[in-house]
């Protein structure tokens, strides 16, 4: 049986314990950074060649690896990833969206952003439980006894994330605006909102 693939979208592991439960398993910072060089080459190769097949990535970081590769093509920053009118403009969105958000008219489908909760996502459990996103556990608050929208703007986590109030490594980071690290991960590890995303090869050098 033939199969046809024209989307492939992949997701970084965050694991749901501290990295050293799990380092047999996960792959180290170089080694992350060596798959989103290797994820830039391939992608390339399908834009050369239009091949038709849409790729995506969710790591943060890779954010700031297609930066650092592709220097001539605009990552948006994080505070400006809902949907401004030029960004819509660049990124051709209208024209995406009757193709299907994952149309190929750009590798970076259908704009690059870094770790995105607080910014334009949260999560709600089916209990009603809301948190930063399905792989962060921090506790916001339950739909049954908290508004959303106090929720949304009060939070003093989303308010760490959203203004990337971050310590060490990733707040000193110059990509901090595009990236900001996986803070599922800074949290899982550290028990931090602040933390650094241990898993970023760039935060050993900042
Ligand atoms: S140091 Fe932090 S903000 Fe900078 S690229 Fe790495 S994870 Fe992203």
């Amino acid at each position: 049986m033939d199969v046809t693939v024209t989307k492939l979208e992949l997701i970084d592991f965050v694991p749901s314990e501290r990295a050293s439960e799990v380092s047999d398993i996960a792959l180290s910072p170089l080694e992350l950074e060596k798959f989103g060089i290797y994820l830039c080459r391939l992608w390339k190769r399908i834009i050369d060649k239009d091949f038709p097949l849409s790729l995506s990535y969710r790591n943060p970081t890779f954010t700031r690896i297609l930066a650092q590769k592709f220097p001539n093509v605009r990552a948006v920053p994080l505070f400006k990833a809902i949907f401004p009118r030029n960004t819509l403009k660049f990124f051709n969105f209208n024209e995406s969206l009757e193709r299907g958000m994952w149309g190929s008219q750009t590798p970076f489908s259908p704009f690059i952003t870094g770790c995105k909760p607080g910014f334009y996502v949260f999560h709600i459990k089916t209990n009603g439980d809301i948190t930063p996103c399905p792989l962060n556990p921090a506790y916001l608050g339950n739909v049954k006894t908290h508004r959303i929208k106090e929720v949304w703007q009060n939070s003093k986590i989303l308010n760490i994330y959203r203004n990337l109030k971050f310590d060490k490594h990733c707040g000193k980071c110059i990509y901090k605006i595009i990236c900001g690290g996986c803070r599922a991960k800074a949290y899982i590890e550290f028990g931090d909102h602040s933390a650094s995303d241990y898993s970023c090869l760039y935060n050993k050098r900042c």
